[in-house]
């Protein structure tokens, strides 16, 4: 996997960037002016590790919350701006540690202007995020639909623009609904700017679709070194979208602080059941941050094998459940002794 090479910059106490972690993010799906449903939702977000949550300030009402949201969470709060520059210096003014605006709908360089010059004397960062279904007029005028040059010539106007008057705490997003279009964008962006890169794949879709498409755009880019933090976007929870944030990143190796479940496809050799007892651990275990390997594996096939390289492993072996731990055999439980005796041992790991 490649070395990326891009700036830093600070969100609230997070920094993103260069070899900083990649940090993941999602956004609260509450109304913004109902404080205490979106505390409580970010609250959760915490708890189960996210590292940035956004939410969306689409009025005035949501600002007041914005002050009252800040004062009681624990992660770095980003305010999405949209069509209302106004809004944007009252979310720096709340307290956001990150704004980030569309330059599709604030385009007004005055409005800009004004936006840059509070955040660079609050040393807040701006995210330019680029949506392939909301860019600027006289970039769909010259190239006649969002192409990945349409997103890169948009972002690269703005970054110039920033760059003019002296601003440079910039993080880039480019998202498209579609796989080629996201990567082969956030690809050229990064061959012509060193600025950290947000990465999603907007509008993703469901759960289940949502999540393939997630994994197949962000894990090509982060394989190859490009990106700084990520967003998975599902019709889903806000949960659902930083459990799968974390799944991606630790397919790739690029997040080792967290379980990993090894489980075999089963088959007619199976001697325990395999399905329900990796579910069941996997559910109990998902939001622990701490680095381990689980093997659950139906039988003497490949189960030894597999068991003996994990932390804590299990095999199915003629109706009994030999218990692996460590690279060696363990104990022998029953087969409804096997959640227990796992969960028991990984919390002593
Ligand atoms: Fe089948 Fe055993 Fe392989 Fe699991 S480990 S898939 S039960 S052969």
């Amino acid at each position: 996997m490649k070395e990326r090479n891009t700036k830093i910059v600070r969100i609230g106490f997070i920094n993103i960037g260069n070899s900083y972690p990649i940090a993941i993010q999602t956004m609260t799906k509450t109304l913004t002016k109902d404080y205490k449903a979106t505390i409580k939702q970010i609250k959760r977000l915490e708890e189960i590790g996210c590292h940035i949550v956004r939410v969306a300030v689409p009025d005035n009402e949501s600002i007041t919350a914005l002050k009252k949201i800040i004062r009681e969470i624990n992660v770095p709060l980003v305010a999405d701006i949209h069509f209302d520059y106004l809004l944007a210096i009252k979310a720096i003014e709340a307290g956001a540690s990150k704004i980030r605006i569309n330059p599709g709908n604030i385009s007004d360089k005055k409005k800009i202007k004004e936006i840059l010059s509070i955040a660079k004397e609050r040393n807040i960062a701006i995210r330019i995020g680029i949506n392939s279904g909301s860019l600027e007029k006289k970039i769909i005028d010259k190239y006649g639909q969002a192409t990945v040059e349409a997103m890169v010539e948009s972002a690269l106007n703005s970054i110039k623009y920033f760059e003019d008057n002296d601003f440079f705490n910039t993080v880039i997003s480019l998202k498209a609904n579609d796989i080629r279009r996201t990567v082969e964008s956030y690809r050229l962006i990064s061959s012509k700017t060193n600025y950290p890169l947000h990465l999603g794949i907007t509008e993703a879709g469901t759960a289940f679709s949502g999540t393939i498409k997630s994994a197949i755009g962000l894990g090509i880019l982060l394989y190859e070194g490009i990106g700084d933090t990520i967003r998975v976007s599902l019709s889903a929870d806000p949960e659902e979208e930083v459990r799968v944030g974390y799944e991606i990143l630790k397919s790739l190796d690029l997040y080792k602080d967290a379980p990993v479940v090894i489980a075999c496809p089963t088959c007619s050799r199976a001697e325990i059941d395999v399905q329900s007892i990796a579910k069941e651990i996997e559910s109990k275990i998902n939001d622990m941050r701490k680095s381990i390997r689980i093997a659950v594996m139906g039988c003497v096939v490949n189960g030894p094998g597999e068991a003996k390289e994990a932390d804590i492993g299990v095999t199915g072996s003629k109706g009994i459940a030999i218990i692996f731990k460590k690279g060696r055999v363990y104990k022998r439980v029953l087969p409804d002794e096997i959640i227990e005796t796992l969960l028991e041992e990984i919390k002593g790991l």
